[in-house]
């Protein structure tokens, strides 16, 4: 069982992305659980701030270390955490590798930033790992946190119903993932390639090696190299 809780001051966004498809199944099964904590339950001033003016001036917002402290306090009296991750541009770049390692994970907490991100001593002092959905700047860490989360809940075993389609996805063994096609096998005088409806399985498996080669060649070399 993966147990991830989030922190954020933004709960209403990250509603939606659990409740549907595959995210929403892993949890009914049991075999994820996600739970959400707004970091304004856990203010102790009575305008349930959870952010101030930076020390030595500038625009924008900083969130305050008290609130986060309290509710990870609380939440370490219920479990042993194997990472606090904080969602941040500068951490390290989430690749399938980073998801591959934390979906074997028990607990996990996820941070998520907003205005100018958390006061530097909540990453010195409580986060273990630190990372990037991209190089690019979003308004909250809540996206960067569903898209983490949903990187890592299919890799876990049992959580896809086949289970060994995750393997065949693109960047598991750095190749990117050969062309599929459906019904019908003509459409538009456009053909489904033949050799897909052999039903020869060794055939298939060659062509489908070679097409992901040939399309990890042509789209992104780097990843040969690796
Ligand atoms: N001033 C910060 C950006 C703050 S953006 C800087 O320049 O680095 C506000 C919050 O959004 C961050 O605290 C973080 O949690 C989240 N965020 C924004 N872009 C992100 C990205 N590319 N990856 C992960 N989290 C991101």
């Amino acid at each position: 069982m993966l147990h991830i809780d989030i922190l954020t001051v933004h709960p209403d966004l990250l509603i939606g992305p659990f409740d549907h498809s595959i995210l929403k199944r892993a949890q009914q099964k049991q075999i994820v659980e996600v739970e959400i904590h707004n970091i304004r339950d856990y203010t102790t001033d009575k305008h349930h701030s959870t952010d101030d003016y930076q020390f030595g001036g500038g625009a924008g917002m900083v969130m305050m270390i008290e609130p986060i402290d309290n509710c990870l306090k609380h939440l370490k009296t219920k479990r042993v955490f194997d990472e606090v991750i904080y969602m941040t541009p500068d951490g390290e770049r989430l690749n399938q590798q980073i998801s591959n390692q934390l979906s074997m994970k028990g607990n996990i907490v996820i941070l998520c930033g907003h205005y100018k991100g958390v006061d530097e001593r909540v990453r010195e002092h409580f986060i273990t790992r630190e990372i990037s959905i991209g190089d690019y700047v979003l308004s909250g860490g809540e996206l960067p946190a569903a898209v983490l989360i949903d990187s890592i809940v299919r890799l876990v075993p049992g959580v896809l119903g086949d289970e060994t389609s995750a393997l065949f996805d693109s960047f598991q063994d750095n190749l990117l993932a050969p062309p599929v096609y459906t019904r019908p096998e003509i459409y538009n005088d456009w053909k489904v390639p033949e050799i897909l409806l052999s039903g020869h399985f060794k055939n298939i498996e060659d062509w489908r090696y070679n097409e992901a080669i040939e399309r990890t060649k042509r789209r992104r070399p780097d990843l040969l190299n690796e």
